[in-house]
């Protein structure tokens, strides 16, 4: 059997409807990615599904991306959550701004 000969145009919209699913499997792997579901979707489609997972494989999930530490400038600890000043010193009666910044954890 000729494999072109196959391709009728009912073949041709279940291969069509087949490679959107499998673009769109790939596309809400990537939504908890860095990269994101609509991104990989268009990567996806564009360059095969393939080359969308392999691009949702090479991002970082997105829970452990990026975690914002708060550092007093003037103790030095670091808190993770947002407090605009510094309860440590707050203690001793200074009102300290704290410094936000990002760190990676994988
Ligand atoms: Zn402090």
């Amino acid at each position: 059997m000729d494999f072109l000969n196959s391709l009728d145009t009912d073949n041709i919209i279940i291969l069509v409807f087949a490679y959107i699913f499998v673009a769109a499997t790939v596309a809400k792997l990537g939504s908890s990615r860095e990269v994101g579901g609509k991104k990989t979707l268009m990567y996806s489609l564009l360059f095969t599904p393939l080359y969308g997972l392999y691009y949702v494989y090479n991002s970082p999930a997105k829970d452990t991306l990026k975690i914002a530490h708060y550092r007093c400038p003037e103790c030095g600890l670091e808190h993770t959550d947002g407090h605009s000043h510094c309860p440590n010193c707050a203690k001793e009666g200074k009102r300290v701004r704290l410094k936000k910044f990002y760190m990676r954890t994988y």
